[in-house]
């Protein structure tokens, strides 16, 4: 189900030194090993109640149930969104986060808000990145551990995870033994792999299976440090892309469209090839408008049709290498249709939004649509595809 509530609040009563519980939702039935779920109980199967869960969910405060020695919520709004197997975070007196849904492929472990580049594009604001809410590592394993080994992906996201430094080799070590069934996407700015002994590191944690995206947004330091508002990130990134590839780790350069670039997007296409012809995928994007990218709008946002002839020729440019070209976040009836078929459904589900007229549209269960905090700029057309 899409849309479901990742905040959930009501009355939480959780009695650890920590005041959080990690754990798999379970929903009126038992399992073997209690101590890793959280049992749902609603009134007609109250009788399941059984000790040793790590904590519950009651639909109602139980009167016949003895609640001094247990963690607990009850009258929790929209409980009955949980599913069996999601991961959930209950932090006392104040609500249950959603940390894994069961049934999404689209699955992240935010390990940071902050971030060492300050993109102009940036879909987080700068009251974000600059507030130090970081989970800690203990929290993360714990979070690693309960999610069940057979999920087919994984994303490892921030802000800039590289910050984590120890703590995300820790990270990359328990993703290894835990889920060695997972693929797993790292995304990263690409910097601290410019510094030769945490690469090698890294490579020595990483699981098996896992790529890492790093976004490049221009063909020249000027360009590029300029959209990261951070001196020397191109030339770290380019270094940090080499040393990968010199790792044989599989890399995925993203190249995310805005106004200063989109003219530019053909040389961007042409320096991948020549300097980084190694890379296994490109995926160019389009803006989401949220953060940096709203507040910055007037610098970072341009409209999908003027892109679309640059678009084209760099893609083209790509594929004629060799390399897996993919387009994320553009409507279809936006693109050139030429490149329908490397365009993808990868807006994050509970964020898609299609304007009025894309019932009328026959490509409407192909399409991604928008972004909710793109549909509204004032100069999207949409043209249904009949
Ligand atoms: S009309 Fe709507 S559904 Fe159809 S291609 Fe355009 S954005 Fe997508």
């Amino acid at each position: 189900m899409n849309n479901r509530p990742l905040i959930l609040k009501g009355n939480i009563v959780i009695k650890n030194v920590d005041e959080y519980i990690i754990g798999k939702i379970i929903k009126n039935k038992n399992v073997v090993n209690k101590e890793e779920y959280i049992q749902i109980l609603d009134d007609e199967n109250i009788n399941l109640f059984e000790e040793g869960y790590k904590g519950y969910i009651f639909s109602n405060k139980p009167k016949n149930i003895n609640l001094e020695k247990i963690n607990y919520c009850s009258n929790v709004k929209y409980y009955q969104t949980l599913l069996d197997y999601d991961v959930v975070e209950i932090v006392n007196n104040r609500m249950i986060r959603v940390l894994y849904r069961d049934d999404s492929e689209d699955n992240a472990i935010v390990v940071t808000n902050q971030c060492n580049s300050n993109c102009i594009m940036c879909p987080d604001s700068d009251i974000v990145r600059n507030t130090k809410n970081n989970p800690a590592i203990k929290k993360l394993l714990e979070q690693v551990k309960c999610i069940p080994d057979d999920t087919k992906h994984i994303t490892i996201t921030g802000g800039e995870p590289g910050l984590l430094r120890e703590n995300l080799l820790k990270l990359l070590e328990g993703c290894k033994k835990y889920l060695p069934n997972t693929e797993f996407l790292l995304l990263t700015n690409g910097r601290i792999f410019s510094n030769t002994n945490f690469t090698n590191r890294v490579k020595k944690s990483m699981p098996d299976n896992i790529r890492i995206a790093i976004p490049i947004y221009a063909d020249n330091e000027k360009l590029h440090d300029e959209i990261t508002c951070a001196k020397e990130s191109f030339k770290q990134t380019i270094k940090g892309i080499k040393k990968l590839i010199e790792k044989n780790i599989d890399i995925e350069i993203r190249i995310v469209v805005l106004k200063k670039n989109y003219k530019y997007l053909e040389q961007i296409a042409n320096f991948i090839v020549k300097e980084i012809p190694q890379v296994k995928i490109v995926n160019i994007m389009a803006l989401e408008m949220t953060g940096n990218a709203y507040k910055n709008r007037k610098q970072v946002w341009v409209n999908f049709e003027k892109i679309k002839e640059y678009l084209y020729k760099s893609c083209i440019t790509i594929i004629k290498a060799g390399i897996i070209t993919n387009l994320y976040n553009f409507p279809l009836c936006n693109l050139d249709e030429r490149l329908y078929s490397i365009a993808h459904k990868s807006i994050t589900d509970y964020k898609i939004r299609y304007k009025k007229q894309c019932d009328e549209c026959l490509a409407k269960e192909s399409c991604g649509g928008f972004f909710n905090s793109t549909i509204n700029m004032k100069d999207i057309e949409v043209k249904p595809i009949k």
